[in-house]
């Protein structure tokens, strides 16, 4: 159990044993609980833990009174699982783990359910997530307010959510977020086991070659990603997050399983091993970093080769990828970040066009 500071105010029911599960604690900005020291802090968005669509269909063609009234009268009723709920299960596995081997640690994920709903679903989500026994102490309303406040007092190691608009807003204050997807079909996935799949460029690293690759072609990225190999890429957005299950890694790795190590990460990228993964390579070792697996596709469609992995979480910056994932089964996350973002496709306006004016999170 983590242990909190002083400043804790929050009205929250911590259980004694393990088999005790809490009762969220519901907080405003005023009641902002310090951060147990170490932990991995994950920021999910009420929509993205739960499927909600229904309600925000009701919402968008009703209004907010109907959509109030509809949240009461199945108050009882809980969530299905929205497309993060597996990653956040997972997560919880992890830290059973953790916990047997490390009692008195604090070095664990700490999930935090931000939602910026009317605290009447509050009630609803309280509910859903004692009906799956999930682990959240934490459950932050924002009452509609801007989350970047939320998130950087959580001092969150990711924030993902269902809400593009918001995303880019934390990615902009540098947040590593992403938005949320649900997958086409329905894979399984380990529940023993946390699979994470990153992108490279734009996601671990910097948009520097993708520039290159954007603004000369091809061939010019090669010959400049040849010229500079023992040059590191600069960091992007979810490098910290990598930084992050590489420590608690480490942790299973000291106590001798790092064959049975629960956490497990891959690196997805489109360039090709011969003439660009060099680079890539090389700058992980740099940071000190490294996945576990690293597969280079050479521009091949990466929804296939995830639905082999069967990650919980896929990060890539550029929509076709995430599409083609998520159509394969894979809960796939879009990470808003760098040149691919100007580049006007097809699918970034149909995002766009059909994004709602409000959204509730
Ligand atoms: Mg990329």
């Amino acid at each position: 159990m983590h242990t909190f500071g002083e400043q804790e105010t929050c009205n929250q029911s911590s259980p004694k044993t393990k088999n005790v599960w809490p009762i969220p604690s519901v907080c405003n900005i005023m009641f902002i609980q310090p951060k147990p020291q170490n932990a991995i802090t994950i920021a999910v968005s009420s929509r993205a833990l739960f499927n909600m669509d229904r309600e925000q269909d009701i919402y968008e063609q009703q209004g907010m009174e109907d959509y109030l009234k509809y949240q009461i009268q199945h108050e009882i009723e809980p969530f299905a699982p929205g497309p993060a709920f597996p990653f956040i299960k997972a997560v919880e596995a992890v830290n059973t783990r953790l916990r047997e081997l490390y009692p008195d640690s604090e070095e664990l994920f700490d999930v935090v359910l931000m939602t910026s709903n009317h605290a009447h679903v509050g009630l609803r989500l309280i509910n859903s997530i004692n009906h799956y026994q999930l682990f959240i102490e934490r459950f932050c309303m924002t009452g509609g307010n801007s989350l970047i406040g939320y998130l950087k007092a959580y001092h969150a190691n990711l924030y993902l959510s269902a809400d593009s608009l918001k995303v880019r807003e934390a990615i902009e204050e540098g947040i590593a977020a992403a938005t949320v997807f649900s997958p086409g079909k329905i894979t399984e996935v380990p529940e023993t086991q946390l699979r994470v799949a990153f992108d490279g460029d734009a996601v671990l690293f910097s948009d520097e070659s993708e520039r290159i690759y954007k603004a000369h072609g091809l061939d010019k990225f090669f010959e400049h990603e040849k010229a500079h190999e023992n040059k590191p890429l600069d960091h992007g957005p979810l490098k910290g997050f990598l930084e992050a299950l590489g420590k608690l890694q480490q942790k299973f790795y000291a106590k001798g399983q790092r064959l049975d190590c629960p956490i497990r990460t891959y690196l997805v990228t489109a360039r090709s091993a011969a003439s660009s993964g060099t680079r890539a390579l090389k700058t992980l070792r740099s940071w000190g970093l490294e996945t576990d697996e690293a597969l280079f596709l050479a521009g091949a469609p990466k929804g296939p080769m995830l639905e082999k992995i069967r990650p919980h979480i896929f990060f890539d910056d550029q929509m076709f990828h995430v599409e083609g994932a998520a159509e394969l089964g894979t809960v796939a996350a879009h990470v808003p970040y760098g040149i691919a973002q100007k580049v006007q496709s097809k699918t970034a306006r149909d995002v766009k066009k059909d994004m709602p004016a409000k959204q509730l999170e």
